[in-house]
């Protein structure tokens, strides 16, 4: 298979992109930077906008969902907007507060499990800790990033020996018990000694830290593999291969007549719900911000004009096909890796696709000229959603679901084709143009 400079620079990006950002709020700020370097200008949420025509800028919301946004030349209501949706979290495992446990001379650190990753991964990777802390500053409350680079922690599966039908049964981890990270001996580490490494870390004193949210994440670093080094492997593929693809078509978006949006959301891991979750008003809030911040009088009825003659694209993973276990696929909708992004249809709405936004996909497909292929789940299996279904019921506009093929999606050591990476992008640009 040749792989040209093109597409190979672009996973390149890609991995790099994913290293950043082992936690939805480096994601956040990976793309803030990356936005600021393009032109886009930070706003706030709790101060007055005016926006004119040919403006970039982006809002942050809970410090990791991020909308992005370019004004067209034309109101919205005569040509709607143009909008991409992607999330940039995904499942894992969460330090609880209180969490460090002493067991037989050992400390290990609880953890909460957010989303449905596969956990059996988690064993023996070389795991370390990343996320948010809120520090005291003087009066005031500040949130710093924290990454720690070198593995402090490790999940070391029981040897074969002591498991002897791991390999029959499958590896089950007891939820409660039998997921704490070992992190040190108990002799070198005294009582409030997590605190004392975060506020090392941070330059602060133990008392500023008023809180911390951390994930734990797997130090190493994306990398291809393959007889033609065709695949890339890495955390997180679900879903930054998606927000990745979104933000460059954005960055090189120059249709100036339709407003163009792409919004990042926290939460889809688990259920979207929240304050900057794709079921909360963010979204909703920001458009309707678009519109009344602008220069432009507006006719209460614009809104409603404009959400009308919306398109949403929901990008997220798609399931690639698996030789080794062909009966969990539909074998009429065989998505391959390295064959161009998918659609993904689900008469039950779980996937947000109809019969119009297969037209559209088709339509983008022929201006980008890249590939694609259609996904339907089998009907024997639980279909998993994205935040397709939500944002398309909570906005009223038409959405369709796609993204590039994948394997092993929400284990720790994702898998997905170095083709479909910039043909993913291609798309999204087209879909960004289209207006
Ligand atoms: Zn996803």
């Amino acid at each position: 298979m040749t792989i040209s400079q093109e597409h190979r620079q672009h996973a390149e990006d890609l991995i790099e992109f994913i290293d950043q950002s082992p936690t939805p709020w480096h994601a956040v700020e990976t793309l803030a930077s990356r936005l600021q370097k393009e032109g886009f200008a930070p706003l706030d949420e709790k101060d007055r906008w005016t926006l004119s025509e040919g403006q970039k800028a982006y809002v942050i919301r809970g410090g990791s969902s991020l909308i992005a946004f370019q004004i067209g030349s034309k109101p919205p209501a005569d040509v709607g907007f143009r909008i991409i949706g992607a999330h940039t979290d995904s499942p894992g495992l969460r330090i609880k507060p209180q969490g460090m446990d002493q067991q037989d001379h050992l400390v290990r650190l609880g953890v909460e499990v957010y989303g449905s990753p596969i956990l059996a991964t988690y064993g023996d990777r070389d795991l370390s800790l990343a996320g948010r802390v809120t520090i005291k500053e003087e009066t005031q409350l500040t949130h710093r990033l924290i990454r720690f680079k070198k593995p402090l922690l490790r999940l070391p599966n029981l040897a074969i020996h002591l498991n002897r039908h791991v390999n029959d049964e499958g590896l089950k981890l007891h939820l409660q018990t039998e997921l704490p990270l070992l992190l040190g001996r108990s002799s070198d580490l005294p009582e409030g000694f997590f605190l004392t490494v975060l506020a090392e870390a941070l330059s602060v004193s133990k008392e500023q830290i008023r809180s911390f949210e951390l994930g734990v994440y797997d130090t190493q670093p994306g990398g291809f593999w393959g007889a033609d080094e065709e695949f890339i492997a890495h955390r997180q593929i679900d879903n930054l291969a998606s927000c990745h693809a979104s933000l460059l078509a954005l960055l090189e978006h120059t249709n100036q007549s339709q407003t163009v949006v792409c919004a990042f959301f926290d939460h889809e891991e688990v259920g979207s719900q929240s304050y900057q979750g794709a079921d909360g008003r963010f979204l909703s809030d920001l458009l309707e911000r678009l519109h009344f911040t602008s220069e432009i009088r507006h006719h209460p009825e614009d809104l409603h004009r404009s959400l009308a003659r919306s398109l949403l694209v929901s990008a997220d993973g798609a399931h690639g096909f698996h030789p080794n276990f062909p009966a969990a696929f539909e074998p009429h909708h065989h998505v391959r890796i390295n064959e161009g992004p998918a659609l993904k249809l689900n008469v039950n709405q779980r996937y947000a696709t109809n019969g119009d936004g297969e037209a559209v996909f088709r339509h983008l497909l022929d201006m980008a000229e890249v590939p694609g292929q259609i996904y339907v789940h089998r009907n024997n299996l639980g279909c998993g959603s994205t935040i397709g279904p939500l944002s398309a019921s909570r906005l009223g506009i038409p959405t369709l679901d796609c993204g590039a093929p994948m394997w092993a999606m929400h284990s720790i050591r994702e898998s997905a084709g170095v083709l479909d990476q910039l043909w993913l992008k291609k798309l999204l640009a087209a879909f960004l143009s289209d207006g």
